[in-house]
């Protein structure tokens, strides 16, 4: 065999574009086919009537991460994107009236805390001190190192042990925390990695830690616009990126990939990476191999993590009282989410995220108005087989009738546009298994070396990027997956004779 010179990354994802980066500085040159006709994946754009809508990611964190990517390209962040603090870190709101801000500020978040229950002001400071031990030895040790091997995992069993890994996020914070609102505060942010946070690992609490550490952050124009920053990177450096063509098949030759089917056309590689869903990668991409249906199978199978309901919405008003960030509880917290993770129905109740970008970003809606986005966490198909072409409008309505209610008052009357984004969109658009928002579900047996291997077990020169690789989804941990998948392709391109 040659020297391995060209790669094709399936899919443009922040994980995909990282990994393209990474690779193209690198000197391996690199095509990215997207199916879609933007790139970002999850993080796609919508703009209608003025509005701008990001339809995915908000919450950017870990920024040294991404300064880390650009550095790699030899450019600075800044020069593409600017990043603006965003504060509070998120406001949460009860039924009940209650509102909790969390902010960076300490001695607010003591005052706030201590006002429900003195004594957590303490537990708190120990929730942070524990969860920041996880951040160190699970994101900064392990984050971006793959786990190809079970030696591997026995060499973290230490540490993980140590740190009560198999108990739950939930289960962790209530040993902390006694108030109930508050266990409710600091155990949600698994969700925002598709994680049940009364069954997901406990590792997934270090989310606190790197929010503390790192701060919460919102690019300026939209998290497109950093999406934008990092194609220009990948095409400045001579990567070439392809969109509005899906791959419909990895053509393999001898038990190695030697290109692609894209648009009908056969496209060579010496090397591939799949950023793409990673049943779909093998049951559909490589459903002619036996490898590719044996794999597709057994993680078709697999706990795959929770949908979304999306409402994307502009008012021709604005909510200046809304901050960036709000997280509504409803009624139930426990029930709800594990209804959520388990179905088989569609809860009538729902808990919710509202994103009101124009707060940090007035130019994402024409003036004087107010760009928003509702997310209701709902079951994927697999565990609620909803028809959701009849209830999405129905649900569609519920939802901003209890903002309107709860939140934001004439909300009907000022609705300017409106779009929504279901289970089905997540199956079709993004060919994800079961619809599932963030691929497979990050429980501790689904994790690190039980998680899809950065690279293929059988076939050598295939690997994997993006949510459902090491070490997951959320834009830190695909970020991460990049690190990790391009340190594997690089050294395997150089060990070639
Ligand atoms: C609504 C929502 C809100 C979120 N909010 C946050 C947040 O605030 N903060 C955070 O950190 N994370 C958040 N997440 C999670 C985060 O967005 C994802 O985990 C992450 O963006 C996934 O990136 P990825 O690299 O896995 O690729 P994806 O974004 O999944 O992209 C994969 C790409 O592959 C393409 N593709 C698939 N099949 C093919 C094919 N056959 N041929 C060509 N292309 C193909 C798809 O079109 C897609 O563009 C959110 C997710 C959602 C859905």
């Amino acid at each position: 065999m040659t020297r391995p010179t060209n790669a094709i990354v399936i899919g443009s994802g922040f994980g995909g574009l990282a990994l393209a980066i990474r690779l193209q500085a690198a000197g391996i040159r690199t095509t990215i086919h997207e199916a879609r006709d933007l790139p970002g994946g999850r993080a796609y754009v919508y703009r209608d009537k003025g509005y701008t809508f990001d339809a995915g990611p908000t919450v950017i964190t870990d920024p040294a991460a991404l300064e880390e990517l650009f550095a790699i390209a030899g450019r600075r962040l800044e020069d593409y994107v600017e990043l603006m603090p965003v504060s509070p870190f998120y406001r949460l709101c009860w039924e009940d009236g209650d509102i909790f801000d969390y902010v960076d500020d300490q001695a607010e978040l003591d005052r706030q805390i201590a006002k429900r229950d003195p004594a957590d002001v303490e537990g708190y400071r120990r929730f942070l001190a524990y969860s920041q031990d996880l951040l160190r030895e699970g994101y900064v040790k392990l984050g971006a190192t793959p786990f190809l091997d079970f030696a591997s995992m026995v060499r973290a069993a230490p540490q993980l042990v140590r740190l009560q890994a198999w108990r739950s996020v939930y289960d962790k914070v209530a040993g902390f925390i006694r108030d109930e609102h508050l266990r409710q505060a600091f155990s949600f942010q698994s969700l925002l990695v598709g994680g049940n946070p009364f069954a997901t690992s406990s590792i997934y609490a270090l989310i606190h830690a790197l929010e503390r550490r790192g701060g919460i952050w919102y690019p300026r124009g939209g998290t497109g616009a950093l999406i934008n920053g990092m194609v220009r990177v990948f095409e400045e450096l001579g990567g070439t990126l392809r969109l509005g063509g899906a791959v419909e098949r990895i053509v393999t030759a001898a038990g190695r990939v030697v290109g692609v089917v894209a648009a009908g056309q056969h496209q060579a590689c010496d090397m591939l990476a799949s950023n793409a869903d990673v049943v779909h990668t093998y049951r559909v991409l490589l459903g002619h191999a036996e490898r590719g249906r044996k794999e597709g199978a057994r993680l078709a199978a697999k706990r795959h993590s929770m949908s979304l309901f999306v409402i994307y919405f502009g008012l021709k008003r604005q909510h200046p009282s809304i901050r960036h960030h709000t997280v509504i509880f409803g009624a139930r917290y426990r029930a709800l989410i594990n209804e959520i993770f388990k179905g088989p129905e569609l809860p009538q109740d729902f808990s919710l995220y509202l994103h009101a970008p124009t707060r940090t970003d007035p130019s994402l809606a024409p003036p004087g108005c107010d760009a928003f986005y509702v997310l209701a966490p709902v079951p994927h198909l697999g565990s609620a087989n909803i028809d959701w072409t009849v209830e999405g409008p129905r649900y569609r309505d519920r939802i901003l009738a209890y903002l309107e209610r709860y939140h934001i008052p004439g909300l009907a009357a000022d609705l300017d546009t409106c779009r929504i984004f279901t289970p089905l969109d997540f199956r079709d658009q993004l060919r994800a298994h079961h619809g599932s928002a963030f691929s497979l579900e990050p429980i501790l047996t689904q994790s690190a070396y039980f998680r899809v291997h950065n690279r293929d077990d059988r076939i050598a020169n295939l690997y994997f990027v993006g949510a459902g690789t090491h070490p997951g989804a959320g834009v830190p941990g695909v970020v991460a997956s990049a690190k990790a998948t391009a340190g594997l392709m690089i050294a395997d391109a150089r060990r070639a004779p």
